[in-house]
């Protein structure tokens, strides 16, 4: 443990984790990442943006490839070379959060981030897979999209191309089925808006399962739930907690989609919007209690009225907000999801907010 964990900072965190209720867990894709998590008191991952291990250097190569592929069989030839690495991925976050639950996003991309500009770029994928730059260059401005952050990404991707969720199902599989202790992978589809949408998303999860299942001669067990983070999905929760076993709540998204203000874009003017008194806090710091909140309730109470159990968390930026902690200890809420270096003082918030409830 780091000297600063312990002593009084230590003695102090221990009082609040007898006082809370809420579990807090932290975001984190790297075994760094999730070591830093865990030594500042997380109680597992509540977020594992998989993209982020997209964009890694040594394979971002694959990953065009497999974006600009024409076909499934191209885009197969390209998931092949990723897949060993996403084991090694999960193998090493599992290994780290040792029987701790992980909640593991399929892939979110928003699809212009992988695309490539450069002429180098394009050419390093045109021998990966064996294309004309010329072909490459036609497929990339069909992906082209005005609005990428409404486009295709989330489930969308894993509804256009099963594969690629197909691949990272079987790399939590494999991995999971590689250790000694197995942790109980927790799979989330980003960006569901329909219960359709869900459930086709968990018939490629559940296939991958078995097919591994069977290839290792044991089973584990797994969670397949999803992100709440379009007002639709919020406003039809009863249905999609028939497929979903967990709800997390993407705050980030949700409040984009729900104030209709871009979270990349907002900056240049909300400045004045607090100023002018329009927000009382910036909606993306603080959430719009108001607004996004009764979205949230919304989505609480009818995701239990279909499945009294389901797990329910935010892993928004919101999660490592104080304010935003009290909110959802009032709405009931399992746990909230960090940043690894905000996780203390959402266990303090954690802990202030279930004793103001008591
Ligand atoms: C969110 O939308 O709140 C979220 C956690 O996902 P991301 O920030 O990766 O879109
Ligand atoms: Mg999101």
């Amino acid at each position: 443990l780091q000297p600063e964990l312990v002593g009084d900072f230590g003695t102090l965190m221990e009082w609040a984790d007898g006082s809370r209720r809420m579990k807090v867990r932290a975001n984190a894709e790297t075994p760094l990442d999730a070591q830093t998590a865990r030594d500042f008191g997380a109680e597992g991952i509540g977020l594992c943006r998989t993209e982020h291990m997209f964009f890694d250097a040594s394979r971002i190569t694959a990953v065009r490839q497999m974006i600009l592929a024409e076909d499934e069989r191209g885009r197969r030839a390209a998931l092949d070379k990723l897949l060993p690495e996403q084991r090694k991925d999960f193998i090493g976050i599992f290994e780290v959060m040792a029987g701790l639950p992980v909640t593991i996003r399929l892939l979110d991309p928003p699809l212009h981030e992988f695309l490539p500009t450069q002429e180098a770029d394009f050419a390093e994928v045109a021998e990966a897979a064996g294309v004309g730059i010329e072909t490459l260059k036609q497929r990339a401005s069909e992906l082209h999209e005005f609005n990428p952050m409404l486009g295709h990404r989330g489930c969308r991707l894993g509804v256009t191309y099963p594969e690629i969720y197909e691949m990272q199902a079987r790399a939590i599989f494999e991995a999971a089925c590689a250790l000694p202790t197995a942790p109980v992978p927790e799979i989330m589809i980003p960006l569901v808006g329909t219960r359709r949408e869900l459930e086709l998303m968990k018939e490629v999860v559940e296939k991958a399962a078995e097919a591994v299942f069977a290839e290792q001669g044991k089973r584990i067990d797994y969670l397949v739930g999803t992100m709440i983070e379009l007002p639709r999905a919020a406003l039809m929760a009863d249905e999609i907690a028939e497929v979903g076993a967990f709800f997390s709540f993407g705050t980030n998204d949700l409040t984009q989609t729900t104030l209709g203000v871009s979270r990349d874009d907002a900056a240049r003017f909300l400045i004045h919007y607090v100023d002018k008194g329009i927000y009382a806090t910036d909606p993306f710091v603080s959430l719009d209690v108001e607004g996004v909140g009764q979205l949230i309730e919304i989505a609480a109470t009818k995701g239990r009225k279909t499945r009294p159990d389901i797990k329910l968390g935010i892993c928004g930026e919101h999660g490592g907000d104080p304010a935003s902690i009290a909110f959802c200890e009032q709405t009931g809420l399992d746990y909230v999801s960090a940043s690894p270096y905000r996780v203390p003082i959402a266990r303090l918030a954690a802990a202030q907010a279930a004793l103001r409830n008591r």
